[in-house]
């Protein structure tokens, strides 16, 4: 296995001689939080999958929704002519779900990538129907991650992301990350960072004319770029400023909708209703690729009521909607109400929290801890003071001597990422942080 990956494989976000060279673990098996190796270790699962196993590995009335839908029905389109059962339930159950958040409408996608496409597009035909076809622009902030097609790329913030594809997506704008530990700003008050991007935003309103933005897009929690938590007072003034210039709010909530943030979406947990909610990751519980765009009235009705050239959606994909995926949702969406794993979250990501501050005072190498729910960040420096970024080795000391430990953690760049299923325990958290500090210990020599 290890040969023939090492031949034939490409990994996403991976450099293949850099894989060839440090082969990457073979999971073999999953249950309930943990997954096996197949050399038969098992370890407890900290990355959640990919941030999307909320439910764990285990979720039984998922996995007999899938069989049960593959026996009845394991394919059709919802291409104009024709829908499914599955689907039309699973809308009418996520506008229940979405209600608070003044979401309406469903819109079925095969992932994140699909849903942040979807919703941008969208957002420009949105203004040619309202009679604004100059409304093009996005703005979008740096640290910010909205998947790998060309519109997500031209939005994220990451320059890795952007630099090999350009000439991306023309008139983005990136304003500042709400980035307490390192900004442009000269405070780490995170309410000051918050006050100094909306300043920000009004300057670029300004500068490129309101009548030229399309839409805003954010994170509620930035969770790729390395879990920054905004503070409370950031999205609504974001939400404002988008009201007052006629400029819509994306929010993607691939990662944060459904629990992970503590709340049921980030957005409500900011007390936000976006215009647009870009949904996929936990949707399913990793056990089909899917997502959702969820659409608010306002939007909903422009498009419904309109007698524009732009009107018909000229966007789909050949698995918007697929059954199979919609049947997983259905059955994913009613066992996280079920289980009320938002309150979990909320209830272990302060004892994780709490945990990663203890190891921070223990070891020098841990410069920041961030985050929110089951979202939580550890940023590894070689200087505390200077804040000068650790380098590789020091971060795959700390992944290797956690995974003997029993526990996978992921590393983008200097951070540790943590981001467990929803449904762990107190014990779980502890043999996280217990595996971290062998971790961190094996790190200080
Ligand atoms: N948006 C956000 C916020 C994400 O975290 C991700 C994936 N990490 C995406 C979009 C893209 O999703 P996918 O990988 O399913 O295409």
């Amino acid at each position: 296995l290890v040969e023939n990956n090492a031949r034939h494989v490409w990994h996403p976000m991976a450099h293949p001689a850099e894989m060839q060279a440090n082969p990457p673990r073979i999971v073999h098996a999953a249950e309930g939080v943990e997954i096996t190796d197949v050399h038969g270790k098992r370890v407890l699962d900290a990355v959640g999958g990919l941030w999307n196993v909320n439910l764990g590995y285990s979720c039984e009335p998922v996995k007999a929704a899938i069989r049960d839908q593959l026996d009845d029905l394991p394919y059709y389109s919802a291409f104009r002519g024709t829908t499914t059962s599955p689907l039309i339930e699973l809308s009418y159950e996520l506008a229940e779900w979405f209600k608070e958040d003044g979401l309406v409408r469903s819109f079925f996608t095969s992932g994140g990538s699909d849903s942040v496409e979807t919703a941008l597009r969208l957002a420009r035909q949105y203004h040619k129907i309202n009679g604004q076809p100059e409304r093009t622009k996005f703005v979008s902030l740096k640290k910010g991650y909205h998947g790998t097609h060309f519109g997500g790329a031209s939005v994220n913030g990451n320059a890795n992301f952007r630099r090999n594809y350009e000439p991306l997506l023309p008139g983005v704008i990136h304003l500042a990350a709400p980035y307490a530990y390192r900004n442009p700003f000269n405070t780490s008050d995170p309410a000051e960072i918050a006050q100094a991007i909306a300043r920000q935003f009004e300057d670029e309103v300004a500068f490129q004319g309101a009548d030229t933005i399309a839409a805003f897009i954010m994170e509620p929690v930035l969770g790729s770029g390395g879990v920054i938590v905004p503070h409370e007072t950031f999205m609504p003034l974001i939400r404002e400023i988008c009201d007052r210039h006629g400029i819509l709010m994306i929010a993607d909530e691939v990662i944060c909708a459904f629990g992970r943030t503590g709340a049921w979406t980030g957005s409500r947990g900011w007390g936000v209703k976006p215009d647009l909610m870009c949904t996929a990751k936990a949707i399913t519980n990793g056990y089909f690729p899917f997502g959702a765009v969820m659409i608010s009235e306002k939007v909903a009705s422009v498009f419904e009521n309109n007698k524009s050239p732009f009107g018909s959606i000229g966007h789909g994909y050949t698995y918007s909607g697929h059954p199979v995926g919609a049947a997983a949702a259905l059955a994913t969406l009613r066992e996280t109400t079920r289980l009320n794993v938002a309150a979990n979250a909320a209830a272990r990501g302060t004892e994780l929290l709490e945990g990663l501050k203890g190891l921070q005072a223990k070891y020098e190498l841990i410069g920041d801890v961030r985050g929110l729910g089951l979202m939580a960040a550890l940023e590894l420096v070689s200087d505390r003071a200077k804040k000068t970024p650790a380098g590789k080795e020091a971060v795959a000391t700390v992944y290797e001597a956690t995974y003997e430990a029993g526990v996978i953690v992921r590393t983008s760049g200097a951070n540790v990422i943590i981001s467990p299923p929803l449904v762990i325990t107190a014990a779980d958290v502890q043999r996280i942080v217990s595996a971290l500090d062998a971790g961190f210990a094996a790190a200080a020599g």
